[in-house]
């Protein structure tokens, strides 16, 4: 027989079957309550107690519970996990509810909509995607900022480098996924997959695809938030190409922003930069970094303002600690817009807005037309600086039913609620005075708690000495609670006072968030002028402790950098140990060959060179003391092994898609870095592609190209290729020993030290010797290569001894028919004494 559920049971059943995908709490008093699976599994991974329903039914129902209180760590803890949550309130007043309290769900929270989680200095993107034509539309948005912004992409593989540049948790798809695709989403880029197929048009001067996926993020959205949403920002078109364009491996090969170890800021180039103040700052930088500039005018405004910071220590120094007291006032405006805004936020707010004129006064006062756009969007908002100064007392808590928290003078019947019970505590001491003397109970005095209210408190000793106008209110172990007539009167006034104030304080508080709702965007807008502003005097200041250079930029395509370092590994080792060094790319040079022995620094100086590059081109000076070089649109990279497991491409496979990715893309105004590329295969197969690649981008493509190789093979085709040029990293061999010098020179390098290395890496003695007597075996091979020409011959992949290939030489080229029997025998004679 069915077992009969009950009317709660169905209400849960009912908003449940609208929310599958998620978990679901449930309002109940005060703990909100899980049930059946999702009870079983939140239990788990949330280390709650398992107990069920209707424990003797035949089929008891799982049941977990969180007190409402702490529900939001729990929350967190669910979405950091990847889950969705879909919280049910009581929507109606239990105590004039008839039958079952009414529910319904007032928000979904899921990876990509939480707010208030991680660190506030890192964006949470929530990223749609949808797809028309071929043509691939992206939308993304972090709701607790507001920003919102959509472009359009060629290709898939684009689309997912971009997607991973936002480092979105979750993707919202607008179309109908291919499993493939739905793979790649979910186990190798670890994003929750959200569906949201219809949508309302959003009025914006997109093209059609842009438009439709940013209706749908919106749609989805509204779906899953259910609240006010007034913060969000119009959408903004935005396209890749308008930027230096680098794509998710070079970026993190790079370590822009985050490291490899672990994914975090610590040791990258937005790490060594940050020195920003605020949370708007932090966030800005890391986009900047995520997304260089490509048109030097924009770059030359924010290099021309760091450099005024720079020249103005003083005005910096008062810049920086006015900044210091400006909070997130973007998260702030978001709250305001949630409804989540709590009594210290507005103290926050007034604090950070009365900080504006400050900050505004010292740009005055650096005289400089640059500093204009900014200026002008500092706008303190006096309006609501007066609101908040009027509304809210500065000792106001974080809590809103704890009373404290508007300011006496601002509503006058919260002053008259106030002076009541400010008179009543004095008419209750008054009264406790005039009844001790009255009845001689020295210890009487009047006290207060919720299920009493106001009662003359009077030990056992003393009961003999009560009067007889006093009634019980309560019998206690040692003593009993009285009332009188003319402590109930005082009772009523307080207690109405009490109550009344409580629920105006919060309505007075509620309507300074509805009249702040108007300033959001006014406040999104000095957001942003602080942030940049932010930025700008990190960069200096930054500058000012390395000793970086404003670098110039030129129309021909030469690169002349004279002592540059790498700035995170000089920061790292020191401006003492670190060596500089020259990059020096003639407008004719494409194409620097770079030979050395491992662990010499070869990486480190291609490195160094896209930093620099990235650093020109969000604006920043950089570690040289000359810099002249042009802008680039791009960087493309191949360094180091980055295996793609998940996928199942061996490390070659993916060194030969991002070999093809640069080759496909590049321009002659791109940069190409390829560390060792070709080592993932055979000696002589990966030889002849490095060769062939660099002949390629030589003759077709043009971009300035770093190339770091072991293959000694390769330095000769400066014979023959005019636009490349061989350098090395200089090594110093005394009596055996080899030190590197970390220092660029012209030529190719002569040896390749790797038995030195593997010294160093502490291997036993004996097997070194051993490869030495290899290494010299190998060595005295002839070369068999032809660094360009018609033919290009397969070489043996078996050393051949010191003179085999002269006796093959010489046979092959005995003519036989012209050869006495005797001549015969007497060559055979010699060959085998030469062997
Ligand atoms: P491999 O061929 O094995 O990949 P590599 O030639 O690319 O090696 P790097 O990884 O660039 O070598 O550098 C090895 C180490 O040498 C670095 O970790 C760094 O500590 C040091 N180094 C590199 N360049 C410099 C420099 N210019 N000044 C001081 N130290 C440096």
């Amino acid at each position: 027989m069915a077992e009969k559920i009950s009317p709660g049971m169905q209400q849960y059943l009912d908003i449940k079957a609208d929310y599958p995908d998620a978990f679901l709490l449930f309002r109940m008093g005060d703990f909100y309550e899980l049930f059946y699976e999702d009870a079983v599994n939140a239990a788990q991974i949330l280390e709650l107690s398992l107990t069920s329903r209707n424990k003797n039914a035949e089929n008891p129902i799982p049941m977990a519970g969180v007190p409402y209180h702490s529900a939001d760590h729990y929350i967190e803890q669910l979405v950091s996990l990847g889950h969705k949550v879909a919280v049910a309130e009581q929507v109606e007043d239990p105590k004039t509810a008839v039958g079952i309290v009414k529910r319904a769900v007032t928000q979904v929270i899921t990876p990509g909509t939480a707010v208030d989680v991680g660190q506030t200095t890192d964006n949470n993107f929530l990223v749609a995607l949808d797809k028309g034509d071929e043509k691939y539309a992206l939308a993304y948005m972090d709701l607790s900022t507001g920003e919102f912004k959509a472009t359009q992409l060629s290709d898939f593989s684009t689309t997912l480098s971009e997607i991973s540049s936002l480092k979105a948790r979750e993707i919202v798809v607008g179309y109908a996924l291919k499993a493939d695709d739905r793979q790649i989403f979910e186990k190798q880029m670890n994003l929750m997959v959200s569906e949201q197929f219809d949508f309302e048009d959003i009025h914006s001067s997109l093209s059609r695809l842009e438009n439709q996926v940013a209706s749908k993020l919106l749609a989805y959205v509204k779906r899953t938030q259910l609240r006010d949403l007034s913060h969000l920002q119009e959408v903004e078109h935005y396209e890749i190409k308008d930027f230096l364009q680098m794509d998710f491996a070079t970026k993190s090969s790079l370590e822009l922003t985050t490291n490899k170890r672990e994914g975090k800021k610590h040791g990258t180039l937005y790490w060594l930069l940050d020195a920003t103040k605020t949370a708007m700052g932090t966030r800005l930088l890391r986009s900047w970094l995520e997304r260089p500039l490509i048109s030097s005018s924009e770059i030359t405004k924010r290099a021309d303002i760091v450099q005024l910071f720079l020249d103005n220590f003083f005005e910096r120094a008062d810049l920086i600690e006015a900044l210091k007291g400006v909070y997130d006032l973007e998260r702030l405006a978001s709250r305001v817009s949630f409804g989540k805004v709590l009594p210290v936020d507005y103290l926050q707010l007034e604090n950070s807005l009365s900080n504006i004129p400050g900050i505004k006064n010292v740009l005055l006062a650096m005289k400089n037309s640059a500093l204009e756009p900014l200026i002008s969007q500092l706008d303190e908002i006096p309006e609501l600086i007066r609101l908040i100064h009027n509304a809210i007392d500065e000792s106001a808590q974080r809590v809103i039913t704890e009373g404290g928290v508007i300011k006496t003078g601002y509503n006058e019947q919260l002053d008259k609620y106030r002076e009541a019970l400010a008179n009543g505590t004095s008419w209750i001491a008054e009264l406790e005075a005039k009844e001790k003397e009255k009845t001689g109970i020295s210890t009487l005095r009047i006290d207060f708690n919720r299920k009493d209210g106001y009662y003359f408190h009077v030990t056992q000793s003393q009961l003999a000495s009560v009067p007889e106008y006093f009634y019980r209110k309560a019998t206690l172990k040692n003593s009993e609670r009285f009332g009188s007539k003319e402590l109930a009167e005082i009772e009523e006034i307080m207690l109405e006072a009490r109550e009344k104030s409580s629920i105006l304080e919060y309505d007075l508080f509620a309507q300074v968030r509805t009249e702040t709702e108007q300033y959001i965007s006014r406040l999104q807008k000095v957001a942003k002028a602080i942030a940049s502003i932010d930025c700008l005097q990190s960069l200096a200041t930054i500058a000012e402790k390395y000793q970086y250079v404003r670098p110039v930029f030129t129309q021909e395509r030469q690169v002349n950098i004279v002592n540059g370092r790498h700035p995170v590994v000089e920061s790292v080792l020191g401006a003492q140990e670190y060596v500089p060094n020259d990059i020096k790319l003639p407008e004719e040079t494409a194409i620097q060959l770079i030979t050395g022995p491992n662990m010499s620094g070869k990486s480190t100086y291609m490195r160094q060179f896209a930093m620099i590059v990235i650093m020109a081109q969000i604006g920043s000076f950089v570690p040289a003391e000359l810099a002249e070089l042009p802008v680039f649109d791009a960087i493309f990279t191949r360094i180091g092994a980055s295996d793609n497991l998940i996928s199942g491409e061996s490390t070659f496979m993916v060194e030969m898609m991002e070999a093809n990715h640069a080759i496909q893309h590049a321009t002659a105004h791109s940069l190409i870095i390829f560390d060792e590329l070709g080592r993932g295969t055979a000696t002589y197969d990966g030889m002849a592609l490095a060769q062939a690649i660099i002949e390629y981008i030589h003759d077709n493509i043009h971009a300035k190209t770093l190339f770091a190789t072991h293959y000694h093979e390769l330095t000769d085709l400066s014979g023959s290729l005019e636009g490349l040029e061989n350098v090395h990293v200089a090594t110093l061999e005394k009596g055996g020993d080899v030190t590197f010098l970390h220092k660029i020179a012209e030529g190719p390098a002569d040896k390749s030290y790797g038995i030195h290395v593997a010294k160093i890496a502490g291997l036993p003695a004996r097997l070194l010797e051993r490869a030495d007597i290899i290494l010299q075996k190998l060595e005295n091979k002839p070369v068999v290569r032809q660094a360009s020409g018609e033919e290009k011959e397969q070489l043996s992949l078996f050393p051949v001894e010191d003179n085999h290939q002269e006796i093959i030489e010489r046979l092959r080229e005995i003519n036989l028919d012209n050869m006495t029997a005797r001549e015969a025998l007497n060559f055979l004679w010699d060959l085998r004494d030469d062997l």
